[in-house]
């Protein structure tokens, strides 16, 4: 048991992060978080990544303030494996209206894809709009950038941004693992819609996020309003596969919804492919289609839907060339004959 308290005891508020907490004593009482565990005898470590580790810091930290409301505070590293991929460790992302009123890091600020504040529906920001430093927990607590000293404002001149995500996420979001679980279905159903509001690249969004945070927001905005709606989507994903015509395989053009193509039954967006490539509205050509990739998206056997295509479209109709392929309108002349045939065959 510790008689010493700390001279500067600040409260921890509900919705801080239990790191912003540490940080938080640590700084008032202007030493390092890692110097707070020299006041108790037991081996300690910070940040703590066990539970038993953890129970020690939270007994040394009530003992230190005489506060444990600590324990009550959002750990994101003692988040569950399968929710890690949800989180910024190290990123951090402020929103400084937010720290303008009260100045400590928000848990909520950790999930990637919450990047509006949900109170101000202003984009959260990572660096130093003046000098380009990223924001500390220093800064945070001294609500001004450590870099140049500019000072955040209660009021900004940001562009106000609707986004259902970051709403859902401030919704949902207490800290408990059914909360991420909900969350992490609904980020996956996301995906391929932010990929084809992207134009169908992947690879420069995660860069986009870190580098351009208010970019970001509106392209996860738009692509959860898209989400919202079928026939939009539908829309979409022809105008993509149009501008992809000239690739005459769409196979290629799909090739960035793997996701989706290898597990059409976890995606709401399997049924927009499948919508776009029977309904064929708009512009978008007659590209050649493999039959693996529609069992795929089907969710249909390979070998028994080459034997049903075989079976129900005339010969002089098949491709002959190369892999086994149909013209997606060929497909979908066929459709209703195909998918009898597959049925036949048991
Ligand atoms: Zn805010
Ligand atoms: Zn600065």
């Amino acid at each position: 048991m510790i008689d010493q308290k700390l001279l500067c005891r600040p409260t921890p508020e509900v919705d801080e992060s239990f790191q912003s907490y540490v940080e938080r004593l640590a700084f008032y009482n202007h030493v390092k978080p890692q110097d707070l565990l020299l006041f108790s005898q037991a081996k300690l470590k910070y940040p703590a990544t066990s539970r038993e580790q953890k129970l020690s810091i939270l007994t040394l930290l009530s003992e230190l303030t005489e506060y444990s409301e600590s324990e009550d505070l959002f750990d994101i590293r003692l988040v569950p494996k399968e929710y890690k991929t949800l989180f910024d460790f190290d990123f951090k992302k402020v929103c400084q209206k937010c720290l303008y009123d009260r100045a400590y890091f928000r848990d909520i600020w950790s999930l990637k894809n919450y990047v509006v504040c949900a109170e101000h529906r202003t984009p959260l920001s990572s660096h130093c709009l003046s000098c380009g430093k990223m924001f500390s927990f220093e800064s945070a607590f001294l609500k001004k950038c450590d870099g140049c000293n500019s000072h955040f404002r209660g009021t900004s001149n940001a562009q106000s941004v609707y986004d259902p995500i970051s709403e859902y996420i401030f919704k949902v979001f207490d800290g408990s693992d059914s909360a991420l679980k909900e969350i992490t279905k609904k980020i996956k159903q996301l995906q391929p819609y932010i990929r084809l509001i992207n134009n169908g690249r992947f690879e420069n969004i995660e860069s986009l996020r870190k580098g351009n945070l208010t970019g970001f927001a509106r392209l996860q905005a738009s692509s959860a309003e898209l989400m919202l709606d079928n026939d939009k989507s539908v829309e979409a994903f022809s105008k993509y596969l149009a501008s992809k015509v000239n690739k005459n395989e769409w196979s290629k053009a799909l090739n960035g919804f793997r996701d989706v193509t290898s597990n059409p039954s976890e995606y709401e967006f399997a049924d927009v492919m499948k919508r776009t490539i029977l309904e064929r509205t708009g512009d978008i050509g007659d590209g050649a289609i493999s039959y693996d990739l529609l069992a795929k998206i089907w969710k249909l056997d390979a070998s028994k839907l080459t034997l049903a295509i075989q079976e129900s479209v005339p010969d002089e109709v098949l491709i002959k060339t190369g892999r086994h392929k149909i013209r997606c309108s060929d497909f979908t002349n066929y459709w209703e004959h195909i998918l009898a045939a597959y049925s036949d065959l048991g």
